[in-house]
């Protein structure tokens, strides 16, 4: 039987999800890339790590759909064997916006999108990693924002709330399964460099924002990716409901 780890990273076609997958695949896991539409950018990663000598499959899921999350776990549970990781990453904005201009419709994209998703992967992860369920362990990590303790005031404060959801669900979590083999992380970024921010409205919002960073720079997914790494990995083997902010001091 294989002892390479298996890591699933949704939202890995792009941006933070993308830097996590290299990683993941350079430090000897066989990764799974899950992706909404972009069937391109997740090829074209999928060949990068391949090429390397990397193990991978993309797998077109909307993480927000329970069916498709479902067929997402048993094809990597199929496709590459026993999963030790999940990255929870995929996540969405919508255009900047006060609080009383913003519709049901939008408010409840952006918790189905950032709140249930979490949700569904992590039932399914942990069907899988439970010793309660004959599983073998594992971890789960949960990219949150440093919007979950700024709240995101004139922007996006539904995007920020459904981030203090995570936080909150990483805690509970992290509690409820600590006795049967899986530790549950949380990584917090400040101002990435992705295209997140065009969604937004903003293509150059961390340009725009980058002086009130005490560090003076916006952030690099791959500064975001090693913190997701260290705490999947066995460097983090006593932390457990931990939250790692990526923020350059804000
Ligand atoms: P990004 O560049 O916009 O990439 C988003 C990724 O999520 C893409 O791979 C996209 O797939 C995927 N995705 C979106 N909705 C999905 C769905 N329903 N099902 C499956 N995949 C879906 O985002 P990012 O900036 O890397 O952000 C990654 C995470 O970090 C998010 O949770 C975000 O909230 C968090 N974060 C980002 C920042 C920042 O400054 N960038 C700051 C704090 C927190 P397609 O390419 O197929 O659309």
């Amino acid at each position: 039987m294989s002892t390479q780890k298996i890591a699933l990273i949704t939202g890995g076609s792009r941006g933070i999800g993308a830097a996590t997958a290299r990683l993941f695949a350079k430090q000897g896991y066989a990764v799974a890339i899950n992706y909404k539409s972009n069937s391109e950018a997740a090829n074209k990663l999928a060949e990068t790590i391949t090429a390397d000598g990397g193990r991978c499959i993309t797998i077109q899921a909307d993480v927000a759909s329970e069916g498709d999350v479902i067929r997402m776990f048993s094809t990597v549970d199929k496709a590459l064997g026993t999963l030790s990781v999940l990255v929870n990453n995929a996540g969405i904005l919508k255009k900047q916006s006060r609080l009383e201009d913003m519709t049901a419709d939008r408010i409840n994209a952006i918790l189905t999108n950032n709140v249930t998703s979490y949700f569904l992967c992590c039932r399914e992860a942990v069907k899988r990693m439970s010793t309660r369920h004959g599983g073998l362990g594992g971890v789960i990590v949960n990219v949150s924002s440093g919007a979950a303790r700024s709240g995101s005031p004139n922007e996006y404060i539904d995007y920020a709330a459904s981030k203090g959801a995570i936080d909150t669900l990483t805690k509970g979590l992290s509690l409820e399964v600590a006795a049967e083999g899986i530790r549950v992380n949380c990584v917090r970024p400040g101002l990435i460099y992705t295209d997140m921010h065009a969604d937004g409205g903003e293509p150059e919002r961390v340009e725009r924002l980058k002086n009130m960073i005490p560090l003076q720079r916006g952030g690099q997914p791959e500064e975001v990716a090693e913190a997701i790494y260290w705490s999947a990995s066995d460097k983090s083997s006593f932390s457990t409901g931990n939250f790692l902010d990526i923020t350059g001091g804000l």
